[in-house]
């Protein structure tokens, strides 16, 4: 693209916008900065912060350092990160709603959009084009204590909860890059941090692998699940047991972070969007495109294989530029 400048933006037929994208992490916001840039005036639902799932930013808010976002040498913080491509799609016209989608109508073109009573008779909004890109989100263990804890020594997000945990002994869920960043980044505060792993060999990759082995903070208990998280209105400790000799024990620690994986976030598009086995929404190789016309989806919600927020952003570009010729063609923007 060039570096043209801004002309007025089409007005929005009937009140349809151009292109209306859903969700706001690294795919969302760059598909709204290459669509603001192509004059499309895109509206950008971009999720609200009471919401773990759909909270404005997307998983890098729940992050610390990111030092493999190209550009920048020295690393930069992902909520830091987050705010500069906001900025940057707003500089060019993008507009931004915190708010959640309740329901979507993928029916058209155009398409409806709901925020708000999803039983309202008609949608919020209407696009021609619309762009999925509402990310995934950590999975749970599904112990009962889960909801009773989260926010009380149970936590998904180091970034956010680590600071409370100086000079405690605390623990770690899971054997993937997640769990090892989490723990590395947790002996910045802890004394001592424990890696629960359900298998003898972890996931992660090699280079964080080395880096949690060489950090002295951090122990491995091995062949361990978690099977109880104790505390009533704080945790107290976490009850794991061998899965090879079946016998139970009790980790004194006050903190537990759960590091085992994420979900997409495609309820909303049950029965409307063809998704994969796992949840993740389908698009045509090397497209951004479904298979539902004027919709698209880019980032973490169709990507379950390299996940990082620079492929997230790049398929958001994808989605854009084909959002753009796709209502070229059709004859909308
Ligand atoms: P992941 O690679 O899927 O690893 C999940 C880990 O949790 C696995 O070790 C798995 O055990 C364990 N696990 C899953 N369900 C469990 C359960 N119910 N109980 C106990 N343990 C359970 O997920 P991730 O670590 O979130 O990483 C996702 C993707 O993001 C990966 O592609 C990763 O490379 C990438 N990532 C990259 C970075 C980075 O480069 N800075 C940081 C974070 C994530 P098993 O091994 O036994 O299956």
């Amino acid at each position: 693209m060039t570096d043209a400048p801004m002309t007025n933006p089409p007005q929005a037929e009937q009140g349809i916008h151009n292109v209306i994208i859903i969700g706001s992490g690294p795919a969302g916001l760059t598909a709204a900065i290459y669509s603001a840039r192509a004059n499309l005036a895109p509206l950008v639902i971009e999720g609200e912060p009471s919401s773990t799932s759909d909270q404005p930013g997307g998983q890098l808010m729940l992050t610390t350092d990111v030092e493999n976002y190209p550009g920048f040498p020295d690393g930069v913080m992902g909520p830091e990160l987050m705010i500069k491509f906001r900025e940057q799609a707003q500089r060019f016209g993008a507009e931004m709603l915190t708010d959640k989608v309740t329901r979507v109508d993928l029916s058209g073109p155009p398409h409806g959009v709901w925020v708000g009573d999803p039983e309202a008779p008609k949608p919020t909004y209407r696009a021609w084009a619309v762009i999925v890109s509402t990310g995934a989100q950590s999975l749970m263990l599904g112990l009962e204590a889960e909801e009773r804890l989260i926010g009380h020594g149970l936590s998904t997000c180091a970034t956010c909860d680590g600071f409370f945990f100086r000079d405690q002994h605390i623990a770690v869920v899971g054997g993937g890059d997640s769990a090892m960043e989490e723990a590395t980044f947790l002996t910045r505060f802890a004394s001592k941090v424990t890696v629960i792993h359900r298998r003898d060999e972890l996931r992660a990759s090699k280079i964080m692998q080395d880096r949690a082995f060489a950090n002295d903070r951090i122990e491995f208990l091995w062949n361990n699940v978690v099977t109880d998280i104790q505390g009533e209105e704080k945790l107290t400790g976490v009850e794991v047991q061998n899965t090879a000799t079946g016998e139970t024990s009790v980790l004194d620690v006050t903190g537990l972070f759960i590091a085992i994986g994420h979900r997409p976030n495609t309820d909303l598009f049950e029965g409307q969007l063809k998704r994969k086995e796992n949840g993740y929404l389908v698009t045509e190789p090397d497209s951004s495109h479904t298979e539902v016309e004027g919709v698209f989806a880019c980032g973490d919600v169709q990507d379950d294989f390299y996940r990082q927020a620079v492929t997230a952003a790049g398929s958001g570009c994808m989605a854009a530029i084909d959002a753009e010729r796709w209502l070229e063609s059709a004859g909308h923007g």
